[in-house]
């Protein structure tokens, strides 16, 4: 995952003053090394017997939905508030960067079923572990979750206890 590595770029003070914001986009253009990505995910779900994947807003869609595609299994989109169009469930969450709410279809996930959460990045947790809340809100399984990045020195994985977290590239 080396070259993986490589091609994500730090920019600095953005969205605002203090944030290094982690790039994923040179990664996203360079075709060997997004596929790297997409098949790194689908090896760590093999035997898991995962129904769905659920990606969230919005570069979470990237790799879910890549992810979704390979492994013949639907996917599902968690949103940013009033951006869904049918009844929907809600959490509110802490991010580094201020505070948000994510939404998610309340028929999207079917009681019972196994589901991967998707995101390119794990930095405080709070997303991830409100997408977690919303898939159990609905009667689902959030078995795993994979993230392209994981920024160890924000301690997100405190959060997550108990989940089967997988990072491909950790700062
Ligand atoms: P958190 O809830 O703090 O784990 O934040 C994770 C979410 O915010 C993910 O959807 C990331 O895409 C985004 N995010 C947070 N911090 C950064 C960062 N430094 N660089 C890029 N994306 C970030």
């Amino acid at each position: 995952m080396e070259e993986v590595a490589k091609l994500i770029r730090d920019v600095p003070d953005f969205p605002k003053k203090g944030i290094v914001f982690k790039d994923i986009t040179p990664l996203l253009g360079d075709g060997p090394a997004f596929a790297r990505v997409i098949d790194a995910f689908a090896a760590k779900l093999e035997g898991k017997g995962v129904n769905k994947i659920v990606g969230i807003e919005s570069r979470g869609f990237i790799f879910g939905a890549a992810l979704a595609l390979k492994l013949g299994i639907g996917f599902v989109p968690v949103r940013k508030p009033g951006k869904l169009p049918y009844q929907t469930v809600r959490e509110s969450y802490a991010l580094e960067y201020g505070t948000d709410a994510i939404e998610m279809h309340r028929d999207a996930v079917k009681p019972g079923e196994k589901v991967a959460l998707v995101d390119d990045l794990l930095a405080t947790g709070g997303t991830l572990a409100a997408c977690a809340k919303l898939v159990r809100t609905v009667g689902g399984d959030p078995v795993i979750s994979l993230l392209v990045v994981e920024l160890s020195f924000l301690k997100g994985r405190e959060k997550l206890k108990g989940h089967d977290l997988h990072a491909l590239v950790t700062f």
